[in-house]
């Protein structure tokens, strides 16, 4: 059984699509880590993708924000907008599905799922000591988290806590880390709407536990054509210029 990962797709369909297209025929079922919406053109687009394809799906905190289940009161002003403008653009049948989204921690077909950290869906994860609860605690051996925008991840064994460098290099589409079984893994997929972790290439992950192997993968897009859509909606800018540089 291979999943396919998908996190932080935040309304861009133009990288959504260059995923799908990429990982098409290597995946058996399809998860998400939430935030589907904000910052991005696409909300619509985007969530009727993932209905089509059935993916399990958690929900972010930007989808929280956009249906109303979450203040927005600590969210940038930048954000905010974005946030107000998708509650205006979604279809209420789309709204709807991203009300009942589940929170996290889920877990489907051996692994866990949660969109920041596992006690905190809200909470980000970027050090070793943040990590270290959710490695502990999780019901499951690997635990993929989002939220960060940064793919990577973290192995524990022996009480000894390792930094995942995994990245594919810019002429790579992939990297792969072999699961060692005594290891558990928190591991994230990377962001495919605004990765931030300096890579502007859609990031996603394949997980097949059977044969021990997590790939992570980069695939360029069409980041152009997603500044127009962003312009021609009057998103904010410093939301249109990061997608460029991926920070
Ligand atoms: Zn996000």
């Amino acid at each position: 059984m291979r999943t396919l990962v998908l996190s932080d797709l935040h309304s861009n369909g133009t990288a959504l699509d260059a995923v799908l297209a990429a990982a098409k025929g290597r995946w058996d079922i399809s998860v998400c880590l939430g935030d589907v919406v904000g910052y991005g053109p696409d909300p619509n687009y985007v969530v009727e993708r993932l209905r089509e394809m059935g993916t399990q799906t958690i929900r972010g905190n930007h989808d929280k924000a956009v249906t109303g289940l979450m203040i927005t009161d600590d969210f940038n002003p930048v954000a905010k907008a974005a946030v107000d403008w998708s509650r205006a653009e979604l279809k209420p049948e789309n709204l709807a599905w991203l009300t009942n989204l589940p929170p996290g921690p889920l877990e489907t077909d051996g692994i866990v799922l949660v969109h920041g950290a596992l006690q905190d869906e809200d909470e980000y994860v970027f050090t070793p000591a943040q990590a270290l609860d959710g490695l502990l605690d999780s019901t499951a051996k690997v635990t993929f988290f989002g939220h960060t925008h940064h793919q990577g991840g973290f192995a524990y064994q022996d009480s000894q806590l390792e930094v995942l460098q995994i990245h594919p290099r810019a002429t790579e589409s992939f990297a792969a880390l072999r699961i060692e079984p005594p290891c558990r893994y928190l591991l994230n997929p990377g962001s495919i709407g605004q990765p931030r972790d300096g890579d502007s290439r859609a990031a996603f992950a394949i997980a097949d536990l059977e044969h021990q192997v997590v790939e992570f993968w980069r695939v360029p897009y069409d980041v152009e054509a997603v500044q127009q859509r962003m312009r021609a909606a009057h998103l904010p800018e410093p939301l249109v210029q990061r997608l460029a540089v991926g920070r």
